[in-house]
């Protein structure tokens, strides 16, 4: 049997990454540079660097932008703290959140709002969770597995359960599980707030490892759910890397697979994959066969502020 890959479908960019750097390109075209973006406006270095060639300058903290000038909030969503700042400086906003984020930001305050305690499943560190935090800090506790599920105190207050959009979904599932066994039933929105982008290429990624006994996931290692697509791979059996293009590709650790897979993160650009396929095909990999699971044709509109540019 020839070597050969398993392409990951679907894989690359998302409704919101896609949502998200149109505003940021928009708004160059628009206004010319500079144009403010707080936080890296998705997680890959690649998208970050090309919108910096065309004038977009990355700060960590809306205080470091001129009065007076236009402030993308990035895809992951802000906590209404950092809104309240940058209004309070005169900052023109432009917020990328991504929908999806938006949703679970409601939920947390219609949960917070009628006296629950709300447990956001995450990781405590990762941007959108501190934002989603941030809307009611007070009756929020980010719960990061099943053993913290397990010691949450909720001092008598009914337990609503919310989560990061791009967690594994197994992982997920433990913690609420966790928290049943602890709290009972639990408050919880009707949808998953694992968003449709990380289940599909999460699922595809369980379907290459059926036959791949190596899947190379492209991503940045900022990018949380490409590095859940590679615990994912692993957890189904088969070994698997996180690298940030074909540059990172190692010769010797391909070698030995007659089958790899290969799929990107939300936040990869799909140019990244085609090299890495061509890089791939140079080293006897020319078979390309793609296996998709699912079909995406999710669409946000655009903010106001760019919809007519
Ligand atoms: S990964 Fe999901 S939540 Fe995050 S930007 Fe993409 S669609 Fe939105």
């Amino acid at each position: 049997m020839s070597r050969r890959v398993l392409l990951a479908a679907p894989r690359s960019f998302c409704a919101g990454v896609d949502r998200a750097i149109e505003i940021v390109e928009r708004l160059l075209s628009e206004h010319g540079p500079p144009i403010y973006v707080r936080h890296q406006i998705v997680h890959n270095d690649h998208v970050v660097r090309r919108l910096e060639r065309l004038g977009a300058v990355f700060v960590d903290d809306e205080d470091e932008i001129p009065a007076g000038e236009i402030c993308v909030l990035s895809a992951h969503g802000v906590a209404p703290a950092v809104r309240e700042n940058c209004e309070k400086r005169g900052l023109r906003v432009v917020d990328a959140v991504c929908p999806l984020v938006s949703k679970v930001h409601a939920e947390a305050r219609r949960y917070a709002d009628t006296g629950h305690l709300v447990a956001l499943v995450g990781h405590a560190d990762h941007v959108e969770v501190i934002g989603t935090r941030g809307e009611r800090p007070d009756s929020t506790v980010v719960v990061e597995s099943p053993e913290a599920a397990a010691r949450l105190e909720s001092d008598g207050r009914p337990v609503a359960v919310i989560s990061q959009t791009t967690l594994s979904l197994d992982d997920v599932r433990a913690t609420v599980d966790a928290l049943e066994q602890r709290f009972g039933t639990l408050t919880r929105p009707g949808a998953d707030d694992i968003c449709y982008a990380t289940q599909n290429r999460q699922d595809a990624v369980k379907r290459l490892a059926e036959e791949a006994t190596l899947i190379l996931v492209i991503g940045s290692q900022t990018s949380s759910n490409a590095q859940r697509l590679v615990e994912v791979a692993r957890i189904a059996g088969a070994e698997a890397e996180l690298i940030d293009g074909e540059s990172e590709l190692d010769d010797d650790a391909v070698s030995g697979h007659e089958v790899i897979g290969l799929t990107a993160g939300a936040s990869t650009p799909g140019e990244l994959v085609d090299a890495t396929i061509e890089r791939l095909a140079a080293l006897g990999y020319g078979e390309v066969v793609e296996i998709t699971v699912a079909r995406e044709d999710v669409h946000f509109r655009l903010p106001r502020e760019v919809a007519s540019a």
